[in-house]
């Protein structure tokens, strides 16, 4: 889906897919550079996720593997608590394992701050973030993520995999939803 197809419902476009994925390409190189040689773990948060997943994989020039979570994070309204529940868990043992978490976006960073600890406490060798989008309010939660692709302005923003009630994950740039949407 293309900006013509849904302009009526956005107020701007904030990233755009070419910007995204020159932005995956650089960050591609730099995992590259640091997991030369290893076996590296890719470990999606469905479902935001799976756009970013499939072009950074793609995009890698290392032997990866792939694996999918998905969990939900109990809360009030759109506001995340810290409480997380595991609703797809891992198929892979991480024991002695290089785990990289794929991420859409990092709000509150409650819900990654849990799942590396999830993560780190199963054996993995070594647990780091890649997110393509961080909101400001990350910053008060300390998540170390090794790999950021753009830093974002607190709006709600859909597409490339993010959705509002399910739709526009495939919207292929990244938009701030018009208010009269959720209203
Ligand atoms: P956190 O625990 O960091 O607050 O929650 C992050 C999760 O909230 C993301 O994985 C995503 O599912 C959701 N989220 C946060 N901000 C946005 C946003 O602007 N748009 C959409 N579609 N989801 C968001």
């Amino acid at each position: 889906m293309e900006y013509s197809d849904i302009a009526d419902d956005l107020t701007s476009v904030l990233v755009t897919e070419k910007e995204i994925h020159e932005k995956i390409a650089e960050l591609s190189r730099r995992i590259e550079a640091d997991y030369a040689g290893e076996n590296l773990l890719l470990v999606g948060v469905l479902r935001g996720a799976v756009m970013l997943m499939a072009d950074l994989a793609r995009e890698l020039k290392l032997p990866i593997e792939m694996d999918w979570m998905a969990v939900s994070s109990y809360g009030s309204g759109t506001k995340s608590s810290g409480v997380v529940r595991i609703l797809k868990d891992l198929d892979s043992d991480l024991q002695g394992r290089k785990v990289l978490i794929v991420e859409d976006i990092i709000d509150s960073g409650l819900t990654l701050s849990w799942l590396r600890t999830n993560l780190e406490n199963r054996g993995a060798a070594s647990v780091e973030i890649c997110a393509l989008l961080r909101k400001p309010d990350a910053a008060k939660v300390q998540v170390d993520v090794r790999y950021i692709g753009f830093e974002i302005p607190n709006a709600f923003v859909v597409g490339y995999g993010l959705d509002y009630a399910e739709k526009y994950r495939n919207f292929r740039d990244i938009g701030v939803l018009a208010p009269h949407v959720y209203a």
